[in-house]
């Protein structure tokens, strides 16, 4: 994916420390952390769509998310969280795993194919674990550009299968997500 082959972004005016990222957002849903990590990973996102999200909502909830880091900040600034994109992704995607969901499950989530319950137990998850809201986002992106684009044929679709770890995912539910059906 580009991002991971774009230039090192240069070093942040003001270093948000990963422990106050993490604690001042504690408070957030699911559906919030998830609109605050689009715009860690990818400004360019469509957030809202990928979300199914007015863009009011979006920004409510970016100005929310600013207040609390702000709140626990020595010092900030409006621009504090894109400086630290880079350095936020790299740490959420190196946390280590802890009772996460199987990545099927968020593929299940995404294609509306899982149980009330199962939906409950990752959103719940995702307000404890930065990983998994990062692992969620990343499929969100995914599958919002096979949408865009025409269905992949299965060598074409391989590389995204193994970035995001799933080489082993039934082939009927990764058919359905680059809509093969
Ligand atoms: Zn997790």
């Amino acid at each position: 994916m580009a991002r991971q082959t774009a230039p090192p972004a240069p070093a942040p005016e003001i270093f948000l420390d990963w422990e106050i990222f993490a604690s001042a957002l504690e408070g957030l849903s699911a559906l919030e952390r998830e609109v605050v990590w689009m715009s860690v990973l990818n400004p360019a996102a469509d957030a809202d769509k990928m979300l199914h999200l007015d863009e009011k909502t979006v920004a409510a909830t970016m100005g929310k998310a600013q207040e609390l880091l702000r709140g626990r900040s020595d010092r900030w600034s409006a621009d504090m969280l894109a400086q630290n994109r880079p350095l936020l992704a790299k740490t959420a995607a190196a946390l280590a795993p802890k009772d996460c969901p199987e990545p099927k499950q968020f593929l299940r989530l995404l294609d509306g194919q899982i149980t009330w319950r199962g939906r409950l137990e990752v959103e719940h998850h995702m307000t404890l674990c930065w990983r998994c809201v990062d692992q969620m986002c990343r499929f969100r992106e995914v599958s919002a550009l096979a949408r865009l684009s025409s269905p992949l044929s299965d060598s074409a679709a391989e590389p995204y299968w193994t970035a995001l770890g799933l080489r082993t995912a039934a082939p009927p539910l990764w058919k359905r997500l680059f809509g093969m059906r």
